[in-house]
């Protein structure tokens, strides 16, 4: 039987409508404008889509929100000056860095100037601890995207084998940390984690009652790798050519149309877990601009 093709965008379109209410009612009642800062260094092509579309959904909002256009050379300095002026900013409770930076950029040393109080990437080491704890603090958006998203697919996580193909400390490392708390509903999960050094990937994948898939590589989940009946979730964008009217195409990193169906609910790419991830940044500004001005927040 075909799966059921789990829509971010729907989902993120629902979360969008509550984050706008949320932001009426807070400008109408406290004065207050969640503000948020994008600043993109270069002219990576995904990167300025990614930075257009935040900033787009800002705008949508109602969000107070800054774009800061950094040419490629720009040195490391200039870069922390510019994080500092937003940190002491109290106009901005989110400050958004596009990654990843040019070479000669330490990133580390970028992410951790970032006022942990605006980090709503979350990535900077307090919240990563915060998150690795159990404790409230921002959690990285894609994670937390497909966090909301099993929950409104109505995913039995609790017991649930889930494997995460893919370590990295954006996607792979907090998704597989956070589905392993001892948290109800979405949590509470027996979590394997695969990378390039697990000797039999499919062993694992085949197991999954939930699968997880941030390789960043063309359809290397195929269907003989994913059990009957599984829930899949593709994070992968591979930018794999162009249209003749020059719009990238985008696969992700499951095979869709063999494993939509062997999967009991999958996510697509596009319009799958990318959608998502934009709008929990939205939300974690939300919430970060509550906790600036001493209101009832989830990340305090
Ligand atoms: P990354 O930093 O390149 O990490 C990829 C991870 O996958 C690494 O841990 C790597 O293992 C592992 N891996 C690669 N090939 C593998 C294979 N054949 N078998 C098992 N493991 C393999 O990538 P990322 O930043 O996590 O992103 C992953 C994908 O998700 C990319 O396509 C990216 O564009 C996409 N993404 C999408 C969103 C969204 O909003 N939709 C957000 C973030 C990322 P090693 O650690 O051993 O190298």
């Amino acid at each position: 039987m075909a799966a059921k093709i789990l829509s971010g965008k729907e989902i993120a379109q629902e979360i969008r409508s509550q984050i706008k209410a949320e932001v009426d009612e807070l400008k109408n009642k406290h004065g207050i404008i969640p503000g948020l800062v994008t600043i993109l260094v270069g002219e990576n092509p995904a990167s300025v889509s990614y930075v257009k579309a935040k900033q787009k959904t800002a705008h949508e909002l109602g969000f107070y929100s800054i774009q800061e256009n950094l040419p490629e050379d720009v040195s490391e300095d200039e870069l922390l000056k510019l994080i500092d002026k937003y940190n002491k900013d109290p106009k901005i409770h989110g400050i958004l860095v596009q990654l990843p930076l040019p070479k000669h950029i330490n990133e580390n040393k970028i992410l951790y100037a970032i006022d942990p109080r605006k980090d709503v990437d979350g990535f900077h080491p307090v919240n990563v601890g915060k998150m690795v704890i159990g404790e409230p603090g921002f959690i990285p958006c894609t994670p937390y995207g497909i966090l909301v998203m099993l929950s409104k697919a109505g995913c039995q996580v609790e017991g649930a084998e889930v494997v995460v193909v893919g370590r990295s400390n954006i996607v792979g490392k907090p998704v597989a940390i956070l589905l392993m708390q001892k948290r109800k509903p979405v949590g509470n999960a027996t979590v394997t984690v695969c990378h390039t050094a697990t000797k039999d990937v499919a062993f694992h994948t085949r197991r999954a009652d939930i699968l997880i898939v941030a390789a960043g590589r063309p359809k290397v989940i195929t269907a003989d790798m994913v059990k009957e009946g599984a829930v899949v979730i593709d994070v992968g964008v591979n930018r794999i050519g162009t249209t003749p009217e020059g719009k990238a195409i985008l696969c992700g990193d499951v095979d869709f149309e063999n494993v939509k169906e062997k999967a009991s609910v999958i996510t697509p790419v596009p319009g799958g877990v990318g959608p998502m991830t934009i709008t929990m940044l939205m939300k974690n500004t939300l919430e970060s601009a509550k906790a600036w001005h001493g209101l009832p927040s989830e990340v305090a």
